[in-house]
């Protein structure tokens, strides 16, 4: 069975001889104040900077979710406020819980074909902490542009510029030098189980998280940075996922040439679903349109025909999400997805619904 489920989504096959190493070789009960797992987190972090391109000023701290990564924005980096621009469920979860902490935090949805006007965003640069974006918005299949992001960056005055990036943190050549905040879990285009995420932070959010000095919470920032400072955390973390994710990102190509092998995939796919099939592209602007989460619509009851179908051809497709549940159809093209899967998603269009 291949599965195209935008998250929890299909893991390396390499992960079940992953699993079996970790056992054997003891990690499982390794002690997380021990010299074998500092060494194993300051490797890892390493790695991921050095795969992902990330600048080396930049800090990386390990947390339990994305989700988790919300709160603590709010309560380490939000002392008055934060702006959320959002177009889809993820986005506003993020708005909601931030409001829920701090009260005079604002949003602005956005529509699914449009790329925001950077000039007119209503957000008063200097009496906002936080200005906070979903690079990839997993529910709705779409994404915000490099030369957006670069321009929301250069009109941020006073504020930070946090993203989510949880559905293309790994699968997308990022540019972190231009926001202060970048985000994400394991379980989308890292190809790993659940339960683990990423934080990673510009020196101007580190010292604005040290400004802001939030002692209140287990995760807090400050406490975070200082245990990181030798590998460490507050708490007894995932061990076993940070170890998966040092041998994922052992095997993995610079992020440039898989950046790349994903944007063909996504341009192949849309080109198939523009013509070929009863379903059709969900986002209409090629500047919106997701690489990483392709989206297709069409009518409730021929999406549960094709879901059905699909299945008994050993192919798990991705269900809406949020209000586009019935209509629409996620397919994850993350990096663990083979090209085989793709190519058997194609044929099964193909022989099923020939036009
Ligand atoms: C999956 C996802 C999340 C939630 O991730 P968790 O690890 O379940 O907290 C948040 N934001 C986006 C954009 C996502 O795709």
């Amino acid at each position: 069975m291949y599965t195209f489920n935008p998250g929890p989504s299909a893991v390396y096959p390499a992960v079940r001889q992953y699993l079996t190493d970790a056992f054997d070789q003891d990690w499982l009960s390794a002690g997380h104040r021990s010299e074998k797992v500092i060494g194993l987190v300051r490797q890892t972090v390493t790695d991921l900077k050095a795969k992902l391109n990330v600048p080396q000023d930049y800090t990386v701290l390990f947390t339990g979710s994305a989700t988790e990564c919300w709160e603590i924005l709010a309560q380490s980096l939000t002392p008055r406020r934060s702006f959320h621009l959002y177009n889809g469920d993820f986005g506003e979860k993020w708005f909601k819980y931030a409001q829920a902490i701090r009260p005079a935090s604002t949003g602005l949805k956005f529509g699914l074909d449009e790329v925001p006007d950077v000039a007119s965003l209503p957000f008063a640069p200097d009496d906002t902490d936080l200005v906070c974006i979903t690079q990839n918005e997993t529910s709705t299949a779409t994404q915000l542009r490099e030369g957006f992001v670069l321009n929301l960056y250069n009109r941020l005055g006073g504020a930070l510029l946090a993203v989510d990036a949880t559905s293309s943190l790994a699968g997308l050549n990022l540019k972190y030098i231009k926001a202060d905040i970048w985000y994400g879990s394991v379980q989308k285009c890292f190809g790993l189980p659940a339960g683990l995420g990423v934080m990673i932070l510009s020196p101007r959010a580190v010292a604005q998280a040290k400004a802001v000095n939030d002692r209140a919470h287990y995760n807090a920032l400050p406490a975070m940075l200082a245990q990181m400072l030798n590998y460490q955390t507050n708490y007894t973390p995932n061990v076993l996922g940070i170890y998966l994710m040092s041998r994922v990102l052992a095997d993995r190509e610079p992020i440039k040439n898989v950046h790349q092998h994903l944007v063909d995939r996504a341009e192949k796919l849309y080109a198939f679903f523009e013509q070929a099939t009863p379903l059709s592209p969900l986002i209409s602007n090629y500047e919106t349109r997701s690489t990483t989460v392709i989206g297709l619509r069409g009518d409730a009851a021929l999406i549960e025909e094709i879901k059905g179908k699909a299945k008994e051809a050993g192919l798990q497709l991705g269900s809406g999400y949020g209000p586009l549940k019935n209509t629409t159809i996620r397919i994850a093209n993350f990096p663990a997805v083979p090209d085989a899967a793709m190519e058997a998603l194609v044929q099964f269009f193909v022989k099923e619904y020939p036009n």
